[in-house]
Parts: structure tokens; C-alpha cells; sequence
């Protein structure tokens, strides 16, 4: 554990690393936190954040940016750790060192850009009749030190430096994250490069701290830590939502951001199938078994109007799923509960195929299941997400049939409709309805790869997220930790730059109604 800036020995349970393709445990071994480690990581993010929230935007991209290049200065040793760590291929663990990098660069930029200050200024109307106006001018404040959950599936975009890390710290609040257990080793890495960030930038010590322990334990001692101020997290739908309730359980309730749970529909519409259905059912193969679907943005769910077409894309997906080798899944506990989630599917649903069962001992053997639209509708199982290469194709009567189970649908991260032109009338009818219940609508793509730029959604209505209005990528992201605060009549030369007589950090900002930079 690092507990600002310092090294500390754990107290509590022993944890290794777990390599799944090699099927052994990682040296060396790391010790769980105890609440006196919590209170101390809280205490120095607490005392850290006057002065923390005090820098400027530019002092805090220089640090983003100082964070991303020391991540960059010890990629040799990183890779490597978070390959074994996890199982993933090599070129996906050197694809996630460029997007964790990349995402705080991107925070970078958007601390100089500005926008993110939200100012704006209502003049004084001292004529004003009946009343007179006052002088108020509004801008966007840190809410405090914030807590991270790392997550299981991007050792780095996800977890210790990733995307909530990156926000929070850009937004001006310290962070305080609970390592994932699933890998320790690339964490303390990680960890390690911030906190010399840190220093290197003569930031307070407390602004980052890194804490081993359980999440019911050390987890929610952090989240009910009256220091903490906002929650981050991604992860389960259990874990989330026992984070969300325990925050609201607080003398003084706290946001919980938790990403949770998504199948990400995936609509196929009678033209595209009746053009394109082969191709369709292999890039779906691809998809859902992409880093042995252990993706948020999965595809678990397809949707279509049964026919021809559709047959020929199941024929298609079960050719090329049926050889489809088992592969390492990220942790031991991940890989029963993919199975209980098979096995809870093969009760209800028909089986289309199983991939090959040869694989190491913690390892996803893919699963395709059909159902109809009545039996998913009663269902209270066939819509839970199960973690892994595993989908469910519903077969639909008719439009009608379809747009019903769009109706029953939970909310997601994504929905997917794969139309052709001849399809739009179709499509256009189901729009309105997945924009209720998704936070990303892809046209004739698939869900999983999350673009990280500055009109990314990745977010959506629960179970998806515990907040529906925000996005835990991209940069919007940023706003989850931000709030605003109202200036009254305060004389000029005691309010903050950013709405400031003048406009000295020359921002765009909202005079009156009108954006300008004058
Ligand atoms: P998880 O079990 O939810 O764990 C994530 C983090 O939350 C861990 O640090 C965990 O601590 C903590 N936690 C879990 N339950 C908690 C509770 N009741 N109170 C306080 N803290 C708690 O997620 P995971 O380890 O990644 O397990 C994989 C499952 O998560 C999958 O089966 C999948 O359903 C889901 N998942 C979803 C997404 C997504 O984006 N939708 C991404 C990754 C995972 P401990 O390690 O001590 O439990």
C-alpha cells in the first residue's frame, strides 16, 4: 500500500496476484489495510485538498501529464506484471497502457481548455424594477477527497490511474483508491508513479493514496469515512449497489458513481440479416468473445425477428464459436460465477453452442443460448448479465414482438442496431425507446471498444449505473466530481479567477445569458 507518498506493510490478510493462463500465484505477497490505514489515507487526502484544490488548471494537467509519463517510464515492467496479473494478451495490456495514458492527458486538456469551470455571470441590475437585481456569478467547485474502486477487468484504464482516477484528481479532489485483488502487483506499479508525480510536482502528499483490503471490510470502512466526499467504482451489481447503500447510510449521505451491470442489446434488423447475416453472426463472435467477454459492454443479448436471416447468423456465430478455445478469465471467483451464470441460463433457455472446454483451470468456455420473447419477458434470470463470453438471441414473432422486449429491457450501457437503409423506418420506431434506457447508441458496430474523447457516454439508467446523468468515460467525466457554487455580490477582488472582473483566466464563459470571452 502507498499512504501519501509512503510506503506501508498491511496488517490484515495475505494476497498474491493470480496468473489464470499459467494457473499459479504470484510473488510477492501483499497484506490487507486495516481502519487505521483507511483513517490515515482519509486523514492526508482531507489535509491535502485546501491546497490541492488550490492549484491551478494548469499546475494539475502538468501533474495529469507527469502521472501519464512516469506510467510510460515504467511500461517495461508494468506489461508484464498486468499480462500475468490478469491473463490478457500482451497486445491488449500495451493497448491499455495507451488509453490510461491517454485518458489523463485528455483530462490534461480539458483542465486548459476550461470549460469544465462552468462560469457564468448574471451583472447587477441595480435599475431593475420592481427589484434590483444582484451581481451573482456561479462556477464549479471539487467536492473533496474522493474514493476509487479499482476494477477487475482494465488492471490500468480501470483501475488505480484509470478513468475515475484521472477525473477526480483533474476536478481538484484527492484520491484514495481500494486496489483490485485480482492485481496487486501492477497496482503498487501504477501507484507508485503517481505518488512520485506527487512529490515531483510539490503537491501535498495526501493527494493520492493506494489501500489494499475487502470491499464489505477496508471497501466500506472508505466509503462511510466522513472525509470522503464522492464514490467511484466499477464492478458488480452486488458490490455497487451495497456501496450506494452504505453511502446513503452516512450521517452525511455521498454520490456513489458505480458502473455495475449491462448485456448491451444488440438489435438485428430483417434487411441487414437478409444482406449481410453470416458476416453479422461472425463479427458478433468476435465481440462477444473479445478478452473472454469480460467487458462491461459484452454483447449478451440479440434481438431479432425469427426467419431465414436470423437462422443464417445463428449457423454462422455457432461455426465460429463451436472451436472457440477456452480462455484464462481474470480471477478464480470470476470464472465459477461465469459458470453459475451458464448454468442459470442452460436452465431456462436452449443451447445454441458451447465453445471448447480445453483451457486453463479458471477459463471461459463460451456459451450462445436462444429464447423467445414471451419466456425472456417472464424471465427473472434470462436478463441478468453474466460476466464472460455469454449471450442470449431472442427470437421475435414480429417488429411488435421486438420492440416488447426493448420495452422490458433494464438500463444499459449500449444498444446496438444493426439496420440497413431499408431498416430505418424499423430503427426510427425503436430510437426513442433505447434512448431511454441506454447511454450509447451504436448504428451496425458492436459495443465493445469505448472511444475515450469528449462526446463519450459510457453510462446509462440502472443497473447500468447507480447515476444515470453522468459518464465514468470520457470528458465528461469530470463533472462527477465537480459542484457549483453561486458568488453574491462578492466584491471582485475576493472571488475566484474564473469569474473574476477581466476574465484573467480568459475563459468562455456565460455573461448574461451568452457565452463569450470578453
Ligand atoms: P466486484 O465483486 O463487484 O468487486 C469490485 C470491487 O468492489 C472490489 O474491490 C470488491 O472488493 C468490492 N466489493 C464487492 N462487493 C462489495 C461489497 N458488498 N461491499 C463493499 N465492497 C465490495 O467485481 P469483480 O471483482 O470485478 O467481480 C466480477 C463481477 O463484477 C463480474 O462477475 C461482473 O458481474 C461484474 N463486473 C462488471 C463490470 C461492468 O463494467 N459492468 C466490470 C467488471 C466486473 P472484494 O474484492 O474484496 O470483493
Amino acid at each position: 500500500m502507498i499512504i501519501a507518498g509512503q510506503p506501508v506493510s498491511g496488517t490484515g490478510d495475505e494476497i498474491r496476484g493470480y496468473d489464470p493462463a499459467a494457473g499459479v500465484d504470484l510473488e510477492p505477497a501483499y497484506r490487507y489495510g486495516d481502519d487505521s490505514h483507511v483513517d490515515a489515507a482519509c486523514a492526508a487526502a482531507a489535509e491535502a485538498f485546501g491546497a490541492y484544490r488550490a492549484t491551478t488548471a494548469e499546475q494539475r494537467a502538468v501533474f495529469l501529464e507527469t502521472v501519464a509519463d512516469n506510467i510510460e517510464a515504467v511500461r517495461e515492467t508494468l506489461v508484464p506484471r498486468a499480462v500475468a496479473e490478469s491473463g490478457l494478451p500482451q497486445a491488449r495490456i500495451a493497448g491499455e497502457v495507451g488509453r490510461t495514458t491517454g485518458q489523463l492527458r485528455l483530462f490534461a486538456a480539458v483542465l486548459r481548455e476550461g470549460s469544465w469551470n462552468g462560469a457564468r455571470i448574471d451583472p447587477a441590475q441595480p435599475d431593475r424594477t420592481p427589484a434590483p437585481r444582484a451581481d451573482i456569478r456561479q462556477r464549479e467547485i471539487p467536492l473533496g477527497p474522493v474514493a476509487v474502486f479499482g476494477a477487475s477487468n482494465f488492471p490500468l484504464a480501470f483501475s488505480v490511474a484509470g478513468g475515475d482516477t484521472a477525473s477526480a484528481l483533474a476536478a481538484g479532489c484527492p484520491v484514495v483508491v481500494k486496489g483490485h485483488d485480482a492485481h496487486p502487483g501492477t497496482s503498487e506499479l501504477v501507484a507508485r508513479a503517481i505518488a512520485a508525480a506527487v512529490s515531483a510536482c510539490g503537491l501535498p502528499a495526501g493527494t493520492f493514496s493506494l489501500l489494499f483490503g475487502s470491499g464489505p471490510g477496508l471497501g466500506t470502512a472508505l466509503v462511510t469515512d466522513p472525509h470522503i466526499k464522492a464514490v467511484g467504482f466499477t464492478g458488480s451489481r452486488s458490490g455497487g449497489t451495497a456501496l450506494v447503500a452504505a453511502a446513503a447510510a452516512r450521517p452525511e449521505p455521498i454520490p456513489v458513481y458505480a458502473e455495475m451491470s449491462s448485456i448491451n442489446p444488440v438489435f438485428l434488423f430483417d434487411g441487414a440479416l437478409s444482406t449481410r447475416a453470416a458476416d453479422l453472426g461472425r463479427a458478433f463472435v468476435a465481440s462477444l468473445t473479445m478478452g473472454s467477454g469480460q467487458f462491461c459492454t459484452n454483447p449478451g443479448l440479440v434481438i431479432a425477428v425469427d426467419g431465414p436471416g436470423l437462422d443464417e447468423f445463428l449457423a454462422a456465430a455457432r461455426d465460429a464459436l463451436v472451436d472457440a478455445p477456452a480462455t484464462p478469465m481474470l480471477t478464480r471467483g470470476i470464472a465459477q460465477s461465469y459458470a453459475k451464470g451458464v448454468d442459470a441460463l442452460a436452465a431456462e433457455a436452449d443451447l445454441v453452442v458451447r465453445g471448447s472446454a480445453d483451457g486453463p483451470e479458471a477459463s471461459c468456455r463460451a456459451a450462445l443460448f436462444s429464447t423467445d420473447a414471451a419466456s425472456f419477458r417472464a424471465s427473472g434470470v434470462q436478463q441478468a448479465e453474466v460476466f464472460g463470453s455469454s449471450s442470449l438471441v431472442i427470437r421475435c414473432a414480429d417488429y411488435a414482438d421486438m420492440a416488447s422486449v426493448a420495452a422490458a429491457l433494464e438500463g444499459q450501457l449500449t444498444a446496438t442496431l444493426q439496420a440497413d437503409e431499408i431498416d430505418h423506418p424499423a430503427a426510427a420506431a425503436l430510437l426513442p425507446v433505447l434512448e431511454t434506457k441506454a447511454g450509447r447508441i451504436l448504428f451496425n458496430g458492436w459495443p465493445t471498444g469505448v472511444e475515450v474523447g469528449y462526446a463519450m457516454v459510457h453510462g446509462g439508467p440502472y443497473p447500468a449505473t447507480s447515476d444515470s446523468r453522468t459518464t465514468s468515460v470520457g470528458a465528461r467525466a469530470i463533472e462527477r466530481f465537480l459542484r457549483p457554487v453561486a458568488y453574491q455580490d462578492v466584491p471582485n477582488a475576493l472571488l475566484p479567477s474564473a469569474v473574476a472582473d477581466g476574465n484573467p483566466d480568459g475563459l468562455w464563459r456565460r455573461v448574461d445569458g451568452q457565452l463569450t470571452r470578453n
